[in-house]
């Protein structure tokens, strides 16, 4: 198939209602409330900036929140100094929301947040942050670690807490014994928290099931961006979620990095289409495209990635892409499939979980594929060790023993036991 039958296939398939890339994101053009909305209602309203209905909580978001996990670090600590006046520019120019976790930055996020809202800021935001299952040795942490949360960040209130990071291991070990969904309730009814939600990371399937779990639920946090649509709940988890009236946040919208740098043969699919824009703009561009999108949360980590993202959420429009653009982001996702030696895994993780833990599309599609576009081996390997750390995504290839169960769940029919060898012969473990 050459690019333009993809592209010409991609678009079929989004009018069909299958996924398949950034042109599914044509279908949904109602217009959100945003337009409608009285400027004095929402929260730190700047004119700049554009704002979103966060599903049926009644409040409006800043369509760029300020993702507090790639902070400025000096001598191995959050640069703090550095920090405070990113934060305070971000919410002059109309950014909302703040969005923080217990564990990230080992902690130190928190205590950036507390920090550079001091002072009469806090009451310019919505704050967040999240409860980690993962370490809690009982289910009375959960109180616990929200306690400690709202002491360093310095607020009685949580605008949007969540419980962090649910994957199928998470929520059958601790968030369902434990009755963390129940316990947000309860923080809820107290008024300690106003919105409660989950950050996800696993497959569509269970994506549901935990939307499902509870109507409780006021909004999500998923991971997407242009290039994996069908990665964990994929393009069709904000439309589920806002189906269920939730607000959808998304993380790493230049996909841990990858995005903002891109390599010269996606850049190069991308200009071939005529637009010129940077790397980090099209990837948000993607994102606010997609009407059930409230907030694009941008890990930000230096003042000129502030003023730039600012810049680009100034136009951040439901349905604002053009045709042309949509169509060099179906470029950009065909070279980045066609790229020699790519493994053909969409992210989808219908293959886990694995009786031997391995982390099959996380490897596939994050780690291997990354590696073959940027032919960094270095990184590759620094990004595969950190991820395979216990509570993250699971096992390293190695730790496959061919037993073939995965083989039948995978849609794209991939040799998954063969392709892990593989990996583990190129990047050794
Ligand atoms: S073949 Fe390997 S990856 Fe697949 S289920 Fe078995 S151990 Fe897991
Ligand atoms: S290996 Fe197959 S089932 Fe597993 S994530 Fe990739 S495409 Fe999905």
């Amino acid at each position: 198939m050459d690019r333009r039958d993809f592209i010409r296939c991609s678009m079929l398939a989004a009018a069909s209602g299958t996924v398949i890339g950034p042109q599914a994101m044509a279908q949904g053009t109602e217009k959100t409330k945003t337009d409608n909305q009285p400027s004095g209602a929402i929260l730190n309203y700047n004119p700049q900036m554009q704002y979103r209905p966060m599903g049926r909580t009644g409040v409006n978001v800043s369509a760029l929140g300020f993702g507090m996990l790639r902070l400025p670090m000096k001598n191995g600590h959050v640069d703090f100094e550095q920090t405070t006046p990113m934060v305070r520019r971000a919410i002059e120019g109309g950014v909302n929301y703040i969005d923080t976790g217990r564990v990230y930055m080992g902690g130190e996020s928190e205590q950036a947040v507390g920090k550079a809202l001091a002072g009469g800021w806090r009451d310019r935001v919505y704050v967040t942050s999240k409860s980690p299952w993962w370490e809690m040795q009982s289910a009375d942490d959960f109180e616990k670690f929200f306690d400690q949360s709202r002491r360093t960040i310095g607020t009685d209130v949580i605008d949007f807490y969540h419980i962090h990071m649910i994957m199928h291991r998470g929520w059958r070990d601790k968030v369902l014994p434990y009755k963390l969904v129940e316990k947000m309730e309860k923080l809820k009814v107290q008024g300690k928290i106003r919105f409660m939600g989950f950050s996800f990371h696993d497959n569509l399937q269970l994506f549901k099931q935990v939307v499902e779990y509870t109507p409780a639920w006021d909004f999500c946090l998923i991971q997407h961006n242009y290039l994996d649509y069908e990665y964990e709940a994929g393009v069709l988890g904000p439309k589920y979620a806002a189906a269920n009236g939730m607000g959808v946040a998304v993380m790493k919208p230049v996909r841990t990095g990858f995005l903002a740098h891109l390599p010269q043969t996606i850049k190069k699919a991308l200009l071939s289409t005529g637009i010129q824009k940077p790397d980090t703009e099209w990837a948000l561009d993607y994102l606010w495209d997609i009407p059930e999108v409230s907030v694009a949360v941008s890990g930000m980590g230096s003042m000129t990635d502030v003023e730039e993202n600012l810049r680009y959420a100034a136009k951040a429009r439901p349905n604002m892409l053009t045709p042309a653009e949509r169509e060099a982001l179906g470029a950009a996702i065909y070279a980045f499939r066609h790229i020699p030696g790519h493994i053909d895994c969409t992210g989808c993780y219908q293959c886990i979980p694995c009786p031997h833990n391995v982390a099959i599309g996380y490897i596939f599609a994050y780690v291997y594929n990354n590696y073959l576009a940027h032919r960094n081996m270095d990184k590759a390997i620094s990004d595969y060790t950190i991820s395979m750390s216990p509570v993250q995504r699971g096992d390293p290839a190695s730790s496959c023993v061919a037993c073939g169960k995965c083989l039948e769940k995978c849609p794209q029919h991939l040799d998954i036991p063969n392709l892990l060898k593989q990996v583990k012969e190129t990047m050794g473990k």
